[in-house]
């Protein structure tokens, strides 16, 4: 059992040593499933370029522990994020293809 844990916990990326910027357009964007996330804030320091972040409490009424979001103009499509939230705690994290997140949610991402 033990073991076991030890094998799973291997494969979660290590934590950035250093926050860098992004430098160009990424081929993909993070975007949290709000319901599904429980705001454990797990997957926040792994972020190399530190754009997730809770909900801001005015626009979130329940539960009482707001969800994460991230900042897609940020966000470098690394994919840690994903990866941390689906080893250490749940699956709220998808990765979009970029046109297809700018279609679904009128946004521009440089
Ligand atoms: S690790 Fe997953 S469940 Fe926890 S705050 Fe991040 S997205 Fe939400
Ligand atoms: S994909 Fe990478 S850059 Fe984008 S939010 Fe997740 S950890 Fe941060």
């Amino acid at each position: 059992m033990a073991s076991k844990v030890l094998d799973h916990l291997k494969t979660v990326p290590e934590l950035p040593e250093t926050i860098n910027n992004k430098k160009k357009r990424p081929k993909k964007v993070a975007w949290v499933d709000e319901d599904n996330c429980t705001g454990c804030q797990a997957c926040v320091p792994f972020c190399p370029v530190d754009c997730i972040e809770p909900v801001p409490i005015n626009k979130h009424q329940f539960p009482p522990i707001p969800p994460v979001h991230v900042r897609d103009n940020e966000c470098i499509g690394c994919q840690i994020c994903a990866k941390v939230c689906t080893k250490l705690t749940w699956d709220a994290i998808r990765m979009i293809d970029t046109d297809m997140y700018e279609e679904r949610f009128d946004r521009t991402i440089d």
